[in-house]
């Protein structure tokens, strides 16, 4: 793919098709990263709130250096995996102490939670660097239009596909900025996943070796996955007196920090909950609801039991104990999401008794 129409094209066909978001209306290199960050794992829709609420509340780095891990997870909350959140905050702190954004790859490649690609992305986004960034829809894209059958999880297959992202980078600056966003664009909404590549409407269909050769569908190339880790845990949404308990994760490994309810390995039935109870300081008075979900983290599912139940004492653990209002205000990870709906029903029933 050596034509030198294939980036103008691109370009042209992305300023007249690409979708208004609100990352997209800025060269803010903070307000880049924040939905940089924001976008890895999470769908364009699903981040565009997120990103509104967090800029209103931190609208600057130096506010975000400045501002609270607590209100920071509680704002992340729902997006999932934490660390980007944590990584968001203490790269902020040293780009205050070292008074201001850094303006080129190496330098924010250097920064706590920025890798290869979200460094490319902020230095071509916000400088108009000539840097890639090569993500899940680049990988497919280049992959096609190469016809490159290299499996795109092996860092060789990335690198080749960087290569040749950069041999066709635009040199003006107003070019590269949108540059890897044509690419992910185009992977986006043209040249699809799951589904076959609407190629009819690729403006690049001419370039394309896998549509020439008829291989698209094959393309990329992905070895077959290590199967997760099946976790089960018992979760206890523990009512007293409007209010139920929660704990902090420990400060290190997964979701580090959080909020919780209480729970513990394996299925347990209500004996050995009971028995649980009793070693906190606490007794059963009514078991109100069993219920179950399954979260599933990258390497790790939980498959969940729990068991709502009103209980009496004084526990050993100290819980924070939090009323209906309180616990709307708690970072508590999605993967509880559906133990904290059920807490806040049952809080609600008991305040209308
Ligand atoms: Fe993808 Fe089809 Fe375009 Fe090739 S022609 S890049 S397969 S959409």
């Amino acid at each position: 793919m050596n034509n030198t129409e294939f980036t103008p094209l691109l370009l042209d066909w992305y300023r007249h098709h690409a979708r208004d978001l609100p990352w997209r209306r800025t060269r803010d290199p903070y307000c880049i990263w924040v939905s940089e960050i924001m976008l890895q794992q999470t769908r364009v829709a699903a981040v565009i709130g997120y990103y509104t609420r967090f800029l209103d509340a931190f609208p600057t780095v130096d506010a975000l250096a400045d501002g609270s891990e607590e209100q920071l997870l509680s704002l992340w909350q729902g997006l999932g995996y934490y660390s980007r959140a944590r990584n968001l905050h203490r790269a902020a702190r040293e780009i205050k102490v070292r008074g201001g954004f850094p303006e080129t790859y190496d330098e924010l490649r250097a920064l706590p939670g920025i890798g290869a690609y979200t460094a490319g992305a902020i230095a071509s986004a916000a400088f108009g660097l000539p840097t890639p960034a090569v993500d899940g829809n680049v990988l497919r894209v280049m992959s096609r239009l190469t016809d490159n059958h290299g499996d795109i999880q092996l860092p060789s297959t990335r690198r080749e596909i960087e290569a040749e992202v950069l041999r066709h980078f635009p040199e003006s600056p107003d070019d590269a900025r949108i540059f890897n966003q044509a690419l992910m664009e185009l992977g986006a909404t043209v040249c699809v996943p799951n589904a076959p590549p609407k190629c009819t409407q690729c403006p690049v269909s001419g370039y394309c070796l896998a549509r020439e050769r008829g291989t698209a569908e094959t393309l990329p190339v992905r070895a077959a996955k290590k199967a997760r880790r099946v976790e089960a845990r018992t979760v206890l949404v523990l009512c007293r007196e409007n209010r139920v308990a929660l704990r902090k994760r420990p400060g290190r490994g997964l979701l580090a920090g959080l909020w919780e309810f209480p729970n513990a390995d394996g299925v347990l039935s209500e004996a050995d909950v009971t028995a649980l109870l009793s070693a906190w300081g606490l007794s059963p008075v009514d078991w109100y609801q069993k219920l179950s979900a399954k979260h599933i983290f990258t390497h790790i599912e939980w498959h969940m039991t729990g068991y709502i139940v009103s209980v009496t004492g004084d526990d050993t653990q100290q819980f924070s104990w939090a009323d209906a209002d309180a616990l709307q205000t708690y970072a508590v990870p999605s993967a509880f999401a559906r133990f904290r709906e059920a807490a806040a029903v049952q809080l609600s029933e008991a305040n209308n008794a």
